[in-house]
């Protein structure tokens, strides 16, 4: 397994390349980092908040009427 030691050197780039978008993989822009865009950091709040707080599944199946009943 010595090409392990060659892989482990490949892996570092010594670039300061911008971080890719961490929601769509472009380049990050300054501005929204670590974003590429306003638009991927919105979803990415999206995300977070979609973890943290279950969205209201529309079921709207005819379900409540069965209820009144
Ligand atoms: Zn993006």
């Amino acid at each position: 397994m010595a090409n392990d030691a060659n892989k482990s050197e490949a892996k570092v780039t010594g670039l300061r390349a911008p971080k890719p978008c961490v929601m769509c993989g472009k380049p990050s822009d300054r501005k929204f980092h670590p974003f590429c865009s306003k638009h991927c950091a919105d979803l990415d709040l999206g995300k977070w908040l979609n973890g943290s707080y279950a969205i209201p599944v529309v079921e709207e199946d005819g379900a409540e009427f069965d209820e009144e009943n």
